[in-house]
C-alpha cells in the first residue's frame, strides 16, 4: 500500500479526517455548502500498476532533460506524490548533470501545517528519486514564488509515517476531537455524533485538543466526569481557573440537561426595540441584508433593507439609517454577535457617510452573544444562534437552513436571478431576526432584575 501526498495533508489537517475518507462510512458526509461550491477533491486511487506506469513516464521525462515538467508522480519505498510542477537545477543526479526541484502552485492557500508536510513528504520524495540533497521546496504563489527551507518537518514526518500507515491499514482505534474546524468539515455530523456517544470532552464549547489532553491528565475524561470533578484539588498550572469553572459548569448543564443561571444582566430599557441581523455575500463581498424585528409593545413588524449588487450596498445602509434617524433614539438594537457593529463601522467609513451619528447606533446596540457562558450557561455543546433559540423552542421554517445555507441562496439570485432562492434568503434573515426576540425575552425572564 502506498502512503500518498493526499494522505498526509489529510492526517495533518485532521487524523480522524485520513481515517473517515478511507475507511469511513461515506455515504454519513454531508459536504458543507458553500465547501461544495468552491471544489470537490477525491483521493488518488494508488495501485502498484498505476504508480509503476506514472514512475516511467516521469522517468522519460527527466532523462529528456526539459526545462519544466508539469503535474508528474513520484515514488521512493512505498512513498508517492504528485508534484504540480518540476523545474530543472544545476544539480548533479541519477539521470545526469541536472536534477529537478519541486513546485507547489497555490494561489493563496496560506503555509499551514498540512500544506507544509505535504511539501517536505514532496521534497523528501523527490530527493530520493534523484539522489540528491533536497530540504526545500519552491511554493508559488499567484504573483510570487516562496522557498521553504525545512528541517525538523522531518523528524516530524518519519515519527507520524508508522501512525499514518496504521489509519490506512484500519489497524488503530481513533476517536474524533470536535474542535472549531470541524464546523466546515463534510464529516462534522458523523464526528460529533461519535462525540456524544462518547461525551468527549472536546464537546465542550472552548475544549480544544490541548485541553483534553491536560484533563485527561488529571484523569477527567469526559464530560461526566468533568461535571462531578472538585476543580478546588485542580492545580494551579491548570489552564486559568476561570475557563476551568466554565468548563464544569457548562459540563454539569448538559448532564443536568438544564441553564444554570450565573448572573444577573442589566439590560437597556427602550420604547421600541430591533432585532437585526446582517448577512453578506462571501463570494462578492458586499453587504446584502440588512433584516431587522421591530416591536414597539406589543406590535412586531419586519423590514429588510436589501442590496440587490454591490452598487446597492451603499443607498441600502442610508435607507438603514435614516430609518433610524426617523426613531429619534429611542431605539435599541438587539443582535447575536460583534459582527453588526463592525458592518456599521466599516459601511458608515466605506461610505465616508459623514452626517451619521455612528456613535449612537453603537451606543444604541446590545450584543446578546456574550451572555452565553458569561451570565447564563444552558445544555448545549454551541452558541450559534440556531442552536441557542432551537433549545428554547423556536423553530425555523426550513429546518435545514442554516447561514451557510443563506450565502448560497443569495448567490443564486445574484447569479441566476432566482427569485425563489431570494425569497428564502430573506424569509431565513426574518426567522434570524425572530430567533432574537425569543433569546432576549427568554433571558429579560430569567436574568433581569425588573
Ligand atoms: S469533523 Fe472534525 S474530527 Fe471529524 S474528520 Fe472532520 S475535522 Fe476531523
Amino acid at each position: 500500500m502506498y502512503i500518498s501526498h493526499y494522505d498526509i495533508r489529510m492526517f495533518y489537517k485532521c487524523p480522524m479526517l485520513l481515517y473517515l475518507n478511507k475507511h469511513g462510512p461515506q455515504e454519513e458526509k454531508e459536504i458543507h455548502p458553500i465547501i461544495k461550491k468552491r471544489h470537490k477533491t477525491s483521493p488518488p486511487f494508488l495501485s502498484p500498476e498505476f504508480i509503476k506506469t506514472e514512475i516511467k513516464k516521469t522517468s522519460n521525462l527527466i532523462k529528456k532533460g526539459n526545462d519544466i515538467i508539469n503535474q508528474k508522480w513520484m515514488s521512493y519505498n512505498k512513498l508517492s506524490t504528485k508534484i504540480d510542477k518540476l523545474k530543472k537545477i544545476n544539480e548533479n543526479s541519477i539521470f545526469g548533470p541536472y536534477a529537478y526541484e519541486p513546485i507547489f502552485t497555490r494561489g493563496n492557500i496560506p503555509l499551514r501545517k498540512p500544506l507544509v508536510m505535504e511539501g517536505v513528504f514532496t521534497a523528501y520524495i523527490c530527493s530520493k528519486f534523484q539522489d540528491i540533497d533536497l530540504n526545500y521546496f519552491i511554493l508559488q504563489r499567484e504573483k510570487e514564488r516562496e522557498r521553504f527551507v525545512f528541517s525538523e518537518e522531518l523528524d516530524t514526518l518519519f515519527s507520524d509515517l508508522p501512525r499514518i500507515k496504521k489509519i490506512l491499514e484500519d489497524d488503530i482505534d481513533i476517536s474524533p476531537d470536535y474542535t472549531r474546524g470541524c464546523r466546515v468539515c463534510e464529516w462534522r455530523i458523523y464526528c460529533r455524533n461519535l462525540a456524544k456517544e462518547t461525551a468527549d470532552l472536546t464537546l465542550i464549547s472552548g475544549i480544544g485538543k490541548r485541553i483534553k489532553k491536560e484533563l485527561r491528565e488529571i484523569g477527567i475524561t469526559d464530560v461526566k466526569e468533568l461535571a462531578e470533578a472538585d476543580i478546588t484539588k485542580i492545580s494551579n498550572d491548570f489552564t486559568s481557573k476561570k475557563e476551568l469553572t466554565y468548563f464544569k459548569l457548562q459540563a454539569k448543564a448538559i448532564v443536568e440537561k438544564k441553564d444554570i443561571i450565573r448572573k444577573k444582566v442589566v439590560f437597556p430599557k427602550s420604547k421600541i426595540e430591533l432585532f437585526v441581523d446582517i448577512e453578506g455575500s462571501s463570494h462578492h463581498n458586499f453587504i446584502w441584508i440588512i433584516g431587522c424585528f421591530i416591536r414597539i409593545e406589543d406590535s412586531v413588524e419586519y423590514r429588510s433593507f436589501l442590496a440587490n449588487s454591490p452598487k446597492e450596498e451603499k443607498e441600502m445602509i442610508i435607507s438603514f439609517y435614516k430609518f433610524l434617524s426617523e426613531l429619534e433614539d429611542e431605539f435599541i438594537i438587539y443582535h447575536f454577535s460583534s459582527a453588526e457593529p463592525q458592518y456599521f463601522k466599516q459601511l458608515t467609513e466605506k461610505y465616508n457617510l459623514q452626517a451619521i451619528n455612528l456613535s449612537n447606533v453603537l451606543k444604541n446596540s446590545f450584543d446578546l452573544f456574550p451572555i452565553f457562558k458569561e451570565n447564563i450557561i444552558l445544555p448545549l455543546y454551541s452558541y450559534t444562534l440556531k442552536e441557542v433559540a432551537n433549545w428554547l423552542g423556536f423553530q425555523w421554517h426550513d429546518p435545514l437552513s442554516d447561514g451557510a445555507t443563506s450565502i448560497v441562496l443569495f448567490d443564486k439570485w445574484y447569479i441566476e436571478k432566482n427569485k425563489k432562492a431570494l425569497q428564502k434568503a430573506i424569509s431565513y434573515n426574518s426567522d434570524d431576526c425572530r430567533a432574537l426576540i425569543i433569546i432576549k425575552d427568554y433571558l429579560i425572564k430569567n436574568l433581569s432584575d425588573y
